[in-house]
């Protein structure tokens, strides 16, 4: 190993279990990270610290004042330039470890992209705030055989479960056996989220990655992992395999196949995201044509966002929309078609 490599990641080496083999495989490993929030952000950073040789990091938002508390990777000056996520993430990341290949994508992970975009990756991480877009991974993860980590947390309670198709239960049968449990309807924009917990709960959801990319499954703990950082309640549960899954044992794969899949979707708190059309926009000439009837007015390489009061409107280059201010489609539908063009 080069001499400069070795120095960084002795100490990560030192430890018995990794060595300079277990390097060597994490050097040579791949993983494609879904959402760059608090835990994708946080997950991603301890990624590339270990030195995962090749980082790909999708999101579909862009930064704003209210994630700073808890998303470690950015700061003011990326929520005032309206950064997206996956930009900001390559760009901070790129300068922390320069020796291995990262990339940031703006992309909303759909049934129609899934295959390209998480294709070719030893492993799949969770850091999305929904189960729609967590069914998708787990369709695809259980289709290609490919295993994946599902991490979540809401208030100060966190978990997460490690599936290995194949020899594991899936996030459907998870969800099957307990539909109602672990806060599933609560989001962060209803009842808030700890900083510390999402520090833990990726720093768990990693743990089990180095120990499936340095080469020790058999360190994996196959267990429902759940915490609270507010009372100090632990637990470690072992999720039984359902025998009739849709996903594992009947192979439905209704969310990638794009039966599941809502042309527009509710994102946060009085937030719609429209994804009906894919085309290509030429944000410059929209703007330029914007100027004179809204308000807030800003724009980068990646996505253009303005007022009309009292809607916040957010276009990407992908023709892709988020509207806050807004739960009512009719009214996100109205807004695109006005502003933007059917
Ligand atoms: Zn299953």
């Amino acid at each position: 190993m080069h001499d400069s490599l070795d120095e960084r990641y002795s100490r990560q080496m030192l430890f018995a279990a990794i060595g300079e083999d277990g390097q060597r495989r994490l050097l040579a490993s791949s993983v494609v990270i879904v959402g760059c929030g608090a835990i994708g952000a946080a997950a991603a950073g301890l990624l590339v610290r270990a030195g995962v040789g090749r980082v790909r990091i999708l999101d579909r938002d862009f930064v704003e004042p209210s994630n700073l508390q808890r998303q470690t990777l950015f700061d003011e000056a990326d929520a005032l330039a309206a950064l997206p996520k996956a930009a900001a993430a390559e760009r901070k990341l790129r300068a922390v470890n320069s020796s291995i290949s990262i990339e940031g994508l703006v992309a909303d992970l759909s049934s129609q992209n899934a295959a390209e975009l998480l294709s070719g990756f030893d492993l799949i991480l969770d850091g999305t705030d929904n189960f729609e877009t967590r069914l998708l991974i787990n369709d695809f993860a259980v289709s290609s055989r490919r295993p994946w980590i599902y991490a979540a947390a809401v208030a100060s309670y966190g978990l997460t479960l490690t599936i290995r198709p194949g020899s594991t239960p899936c996030l459907a049968c998870l969800l099957d056996s307990c539909p109602n449990g672990h806060g599933i309807d609560a989001t962060c924009d209803t009842v808030g989220v700890l900083g510390p917990v999402v520090s833990l709960v990726a720093s768990l959801e990693v743990a089990e990655a180095l120990k499936l990319l340095s080469g020790h499954p058999e360190a994996l703990h196959h267990r429902l992992l759940s915490c609270d950082v507010w009372t100090g309640r632990f637990q470690s549960v072992r999720v039984a395999q359902n025998p009739a899954c849709r996903a594992c044992a009947r192979r439905e794969f209704t969310y990638l196949s794009g039966q599941s899949q809502p042309h527009i979707t509710l994102c946060g708190r009085d937030s719609v995201q429209i994804h009906e059309r894919s085309r290509s926009l030429d944000l410059a000439a929209l703007r330029h044509r914007l100027a004179p009837t809204v308000s807030d007015l800003r724009h980068n390489d990646f996505l253009l966002s303005f007022r009309v009061d009292p809607y916040q409107m957010t276009v990407f280059a992908d023709g892709r929309a988020i509207l806050k201010g807004t739960k009512d489609p009719a009214v996100a539908r109205s807004l695109y078609a006005r502003y933007i063009g059917a």
